[in-house]
Order: C-alpha cells, then structure tokens, then sequence
C-alpha cells in the first residue's frame, strides 16, 4: 500500500476523551473512529489488525475441531423467552420492534439461537460431539462504555458453543476449548492466564476467564506468579487425545477473579513471595453449564440406549475487537504502538526520505515491488514530507519493521533497518533486503 493512496486519519492532539493508552494511540493512529457512544468505525488500519486477529482466532478454533458458520444479529425475543432469559437478562440488552410491532433484540450472545438451529437436525448421539462457532458483532448497552474498543457497545465476539451426549464427553470438549485459547492468545505474543470466575448471566458451573495482566485492567485478580512460566501447547497438539494433563498443569497453581478468590486458599496453596494481587483484562471466557438450555429449549438426542436426553453444553468466548486494545496496552512506548508480527497491520513500513530524487525514488519503488511479490504486508510512505514526520508516524502505527532509504545510504548501496520493539538498527545492502524478510 502507498501511503499517499490510503486512508490513514493520523491525529496530531491527544484526543481528550481517551483515558486509557490505547484508546488514545487507536484514535491517534487513524484506527477507529467513535460513531456514538461504545460505537466505533474500524479505519483501514484498524481493519487490519482486527482482521489478523480474527485470523488468528479462526485457525485455532479450526484446529481444535470447531466448525465455522454465521449467525443474524438480530434475534426474535420470543427465542429468548423458551429459556426465561428475555426478562432476566436486563437493561443491557438492546431490545427492537420491526414494523409488524415483533419483538427483536440486537444479540448479546447466542445460546438461545445455537440450541435452536441443534435442536432442528441432531437427533442422535452418533452426531456428537459438535462444536460450532461464529465471529459475529455483538450489542450491550453497557452502562459505561469505555476504554475504546475494550468496553465497546457494538464489539465483535468469536462465539462457540459445544454439544455433547454426557458429561464426561461435554467436559473433553471444555478441554479442547481451554488449550484453544491458550494458543490463540500466546501467537498473539499475549500471556492470558485461565483463572478461576463467576459464571454471570450465562450460567454453569465451571468457568474460566482469560486475563492478561494490566494495570488498566477492570478486573482484580489473584494468582501464583508461577502460571506466567507455564508453556504452551504446541501447534501439533493432539485435540483427540487426552488433555486433561495440560489442563491440570495450568489449573493447579492458584489463579482466580476477585468474584471467586478465596483468600485463605490462596494463603495456604501459595508461598508469600509467589503471591501477586493484580488487575487484568478478560479477553475471553469459557463456560460450561450443561442442560441450563438444552432442558428448556427440548434440544435432546437419543443415546446408545435408545433414550432421550437433553444434550450438554458449553459456550466459548474471545473478545475479537477487545483485543486490539488489549495488544496495545501489552505493547507501547512513548511513541506509539509496537504490534507483534502475528497481528501487525503491515509487517514493515518503507520510508522514502527525499520524495523527489531521482535514485531514492528508483530505489523504494524497487524494493516496494520486491516486497510485495514475496508475499509481504508492506506500507510505503511516498509522501513528500520531512523524515522527522515520517519517523514519528511510523513509530506512532508500531509497524514491526521500518526500512529507512535516504540519499547518504544508498550512495553505497544500503538501507537502513529499524526494528520497532527493541529499537535496533541495522544497515543492510539493498540487493538482500528482500531475503531478510522474505
Ligand atoms: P466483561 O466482564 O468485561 O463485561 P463479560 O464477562 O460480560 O465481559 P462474556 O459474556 O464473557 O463477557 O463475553 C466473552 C468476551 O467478550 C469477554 O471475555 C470479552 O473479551 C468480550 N467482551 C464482553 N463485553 C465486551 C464489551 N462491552 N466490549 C468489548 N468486548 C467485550
Ligand atoms: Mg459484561
Ligand atoms: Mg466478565
Ligand atoms: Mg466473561
């Protein structure tokens, strides 16, 4: 991409509103616009970055044997009203009438509508297990929206939910989910602790939240400095196998939300100096509650018994928007944002610093062409400015790398190489630019 082609609305002034670092950073980078409260427009930089990590999200999900599809927004309240959730679940819900007077809500989640579509075509155990998920917007009125994307009205959610004929099946799919998300957010470069949390207005009874760790987190947490050294699941990771080794390897330690910690627990299983209270931001949460909408809603299947049952269930959330803001308060410096590659917008930025001469020209356009061949996201800043502005925008949109190409270098055949996050510089031949990268 040519910068003087894009869309890239660079703010100049903090924005007033911002509390939070990357709220400020989104809306100075040109990556969202707010279009009413909790509302937001994802600019093209944004666009990127949410949809590198939907990406992301989806090849995990996949991996672990889910399967993809779409639901509406929109639902009909009268869904709602099998499970008696319409009326429980309160001002936070975004409730709407067509123009036949019908009742519709604009869906919080998607439990109630996931066991609907079950219940019409599963009829038997030989269809189990079944674990379906969609990336799709989601609305709550939330009393404060704030933060930027990270309390959103309108956010975007990865949603799935599992289907299973007893509970020793629903929990190996729980499992399945648990090392997912494990993975998910560690390719992301972020360290998301499974802890311990209340199950809400989804139900169940057992859950864990996926917290990360930050001082601008609106979630306490309590947990054994140890979990941060825990490894991660490796990509070939056998999803039929048994997991429940990986599980209690990561459920052992003490890790719990402030809703559930129990402190004389934590006092007993954790050495003092291994103790660490601290605030987090939930980037997902998985749940299992069984029959809690299976029974109501009648989804049951037969069993090798040739019996009737209400098929079990979990469902299985990742804060898809939320994300973005999350990776930005996880990585930043004074001057902007530092993407990790998995989720950068483009994986280097190309600054031309004289615009105008003859052999400078010549030589970013090569390279910009040579790049983009070998597959790489790449934004080439053509614009006839001083290098000052350029240095600052680049370090501000915290590309993961920067090939600086000015007059003095390329008078012996070099460019110099930026790396965002240490800061390091390196002068490299124009001719091996491209195998550096490619
Ligand atoms: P929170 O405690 O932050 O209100 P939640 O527990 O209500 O979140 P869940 O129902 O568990 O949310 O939804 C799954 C995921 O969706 C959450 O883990 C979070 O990452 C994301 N999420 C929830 N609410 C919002 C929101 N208002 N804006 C952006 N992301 C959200
Ligand atoms: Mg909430
Ligand atoms: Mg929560
Ligand atoms: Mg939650």
């Amino acid at each position: 991409m040519r910068l003087s082609r894009y869309f890239l609305p660079i703010l100049r002034e903090n924005p007033k509103e911002a509390e939070i670092v990357s709220h400020r950073l989104m809306l100075r980078a040109g990556m969202i616009r707010q279009e009413a409260a909790g509302i937001y427009a994802w600019l093209p930089l944004g666009f990127r970055v949410l949809q590198k990590i939907t990406q992301i999200v989806r090849e995990e999900m996949d991996r672990a044997g889910a399967i993809e599809l779409l639901m509406p927004t929109l639902q009909l309240a009268d869904l709602w009203r099998e499970t008696g959730r319409y009326d429980a679940y309160g001002p936070e819900m975004l409730r709407i009438k067509d123009r036949h007077e019908r009742e519709l809500l604009y869906g919080p989640t998607n439990e109630d509508m996931i066991t609907e579509i079950f219940r019409a075509s599963v009829r038997s155990y030989r269809d189990l297990p079944k674990n379906l998920y969609h990336i799709q917007w989601k609305f709550r009125d939330e009393q404060r929206p704030r933060f930027g994307v990270m309390r959103g009205r309108e956010f975007l959610m990865k949603d799935a939910y599992s289907f299973d004929i007893d509970e020793a099946a629903a929990r190996r799919s729980y499992q399945r989910m648990f090392v997912a998300y494990l993975r998910i957010f560690a390719r992301m470069g972020l360290k998301a602790i499974p802890m311990r949390a209340e199950t809400g207005p989804i139900g169940g009874d057992q859950s864990h939240e996926f917290i990360i760790l930050a001082d601008t987190g609106e979630s306490g947490v309590y947990i054994n400095s140890d979990v941060l050294d825990l490894p991660i699941p490796p990509a070939d990771v056998d999803y039929d196998s048994d997991l429940s080794s990986i599980i209690a390897q990561w459920t052992t330690l003490y890790a719990a939300t402030d809703d559930v910690h129990d402190a004389a627990r934590f006092a007993k299983e954790t050495p003092p100096e291994k103790q660490l209270h601290k605030r987090g931001i939930e980037v997902g949460q998985v749940f299992y509650f069984g029959d809690k909408y299976s029974k109501p809603m009648k989804a049951v299947v037969t069993g090798p018994d040739g019996v009737e049952r209400p098929v079990l269930g979990g469902s299985y959330g990742v804060g898809v928007s939320r994300l973005a803001g999350a990776l930005i308060e996880a990585g930043h410096d004074e001057a902007g944002i530092i993407w990790p590659e998995a989720v950068a917008p483009f994986r280097i930025g190309i600054a031309n610093l004289k615009v105008g001469d003859a052999a400078t020209d010549a030589a970013s356009e090569k390279l910009y062409g040579a790049l983009q061949k070998a597959g790489i996201d790449v934004l080439y800043d053509d614009m006839d400015e001083r290098p000052g502005a350029k240095f600052a925008r680049l370090d501000l949109i915290g590309l993961p790398y920067q090939i600086i190409i000015g007059p003095k270098g390329l008078a012996e055949g070099q460019v110099e190489v930026k790396t965002r996050s240490t800061g390091a510089r390196e002068n490299i031949s124009l001719d091996a630019v491209v195998n550096r990268f490619a």
